[in-house]
């Protein structure tokens, strides 16, 4: 799986680098993805954030 965060929708909460520190980043107001490739805490963070800014890709 990969990961994507459409930064239009992030609100910068900060919920998915907490939830999946080695994937997401906060940069200034918006998460990136910093290692694209999943690791189980992918799920978490994607359930998690309040505007479904994250997906999952294979
Ligand atoms: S959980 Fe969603 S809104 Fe919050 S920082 Fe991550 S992508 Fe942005």
């Amino acid at each position: 799986m990969k990961a994507y965060v459409n930064e239009t929708l992030c609100v910068g909460c900060g919920t998915c680098e907490a939830l999946c520190p080695d994937v997401f980043k906060l940069e200034g107001a918006v998460a990136k993805v910093i290692r694209q490739t999943c690791t189980d805490c992918c799920q978490s963070a994607k359930e998690s954030c309040p505007v479904e800014a994250i997906w999952l890709e294979e």
